[in-house]
């Protein structure tokens, strides 16, 4: 019910009268009042007057469900919420061994131990960025998942370009950055035995609202408020990655890798460049030649065509980190 209040009082520029959203929603005007006010207590700015009604202007800077799916189109997600969470990959494995089913999204505030991959970690600070999993359970082979990584990509990439008109690349497999800085990391690990995936979980941190970064993320990092000067409304964001990613999601389940890779190479930041292969202790130089039908990185190196597998290395820009 809360949720459905707030999605009301969103699409109305004009005042409510408690009537109006008592018959409009089923409910008691006490009830309404109710819900007002513990919107309020949460810190939304609900304008109320006497003789016209309620009317919203702000909603609480907070990722939780009814403030997501207010956004939503289709508001069935499950979702949970935290204030702080370890990993939300983390959470999201725990719940999908209890039975999540496929789409159920986990978001948090901040993660304490945020995960990159190759176990390199994340940073985020509370109520800066949208830090969200989804449970995904493709029926594909367990070879065909790398493309998931690419779905998840196009979907978070499209949120941003949509949303605020920033034109983003993909550096492969997942990770988004604007001017050769990452503005979102992503990381999908996967349960599954040779021919079957139990669950695939896809985590995607954006850096929203951040003003700064420190130390070494100064030179790598950016936001969406670092590039475009304004606020992000998180929730907003977040209920657009969602339908975006499933969106991808479900164009490459349904049609396969040729459904996408062409959007992907659009918007691939290594695809006909040289770049930087890192790859344990060792590292060195190749042409990047595209992507196969499995998502591994295709590299010539000294006339030499490498496959090259997203769990493995990591690549950089001859110069830059892209
Ligand atoms: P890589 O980009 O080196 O291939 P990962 O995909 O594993 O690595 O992502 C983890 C890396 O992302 C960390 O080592 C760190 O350099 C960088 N990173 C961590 N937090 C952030 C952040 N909030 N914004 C941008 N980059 C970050």
């Amino acid at each position: 019910m809360r949720q459905q209040i707030i999605k009301f009082l969103l699409s109305q520029e004009e005042y409510q009268s408690g009537e109006a959203l008592s018959a409009q929603l089923g409910i008691s005007r006490a009830a309404v009042w109710k819900h007002i006010k513990a919107l309020r207590e949460e810190g939304a700015e609900i304008d109320a007057h006497t003789n016209k009604g309620y009317r919203l202007i702000r909603l609480p800077d907070l990722l939780k469900p009814e403030y997501i799916g207010a956004y939503l189109d289709d508001y069935r997600v499950p979702m949970r919420w935290f204030e702080e969470v370890g990993s939300t990959n983390d959470y999201g494995k725990k719940w999908a061994q209890e039975g999540a089913e496929d789409g159920s999204v986990v978001v948090a505030e901040h993660q304490t131990m945020g995960k990159g991959r190759l176990n390199r970690s994340w940073e985020s600070v509370p109520h800066g960025s949208v830090e969200m999993s989804i449970v995904l359970r493709p029926k594909i082979p367990p070879q065909q998942a790398a493309g998931i990584n690419f779905a998840v990509a196009l979907g978070v990439a499209a949120a941003i370009e949509k949303g605020y008109g920033v034109s983003t690349k993909i550096k492969w497999p997942n990770d988004i950055t604007y001017q050769n800085k990452k503005i979102c990391g992503i990381l999908t690990e996967m349960s599954a035995d040779m021919d079957h995936i139990e669950y695939a979980v896809s985590g995607a941190g954006v850096n929203a609202n951040q003003e700064t970064f420190h130390g070494e993320l100064k030179e790598k990092a950016t936001s969406i408020r670092i590039i475009t000067g304004k606020s992000v409304n998180r929730a907003q964001l977040c209920a657009m990655e969602i339908q975006e990613i499933l969106r991808y999601y479900k164009k490459y389940i349904v049609s396969g890798m040729s459904s996408i890779i062409q959007e992907y190479k659009e918007k691939s930041a290594v695809l006909g460049k040289q770049i930087n292969v890192i790859a344990g202790a060792e590292t060195y130089c190749g042409f990047c030649k595209g992507f196969a039908e499995d998502g591994t990185l295709l590299v010539e190196v000294d006339g030499e065509l490498r496959r090259l597998l997203a769990g493995e290395v990591s690549i950089r820009g001859m110069n830059d980190y892209v």
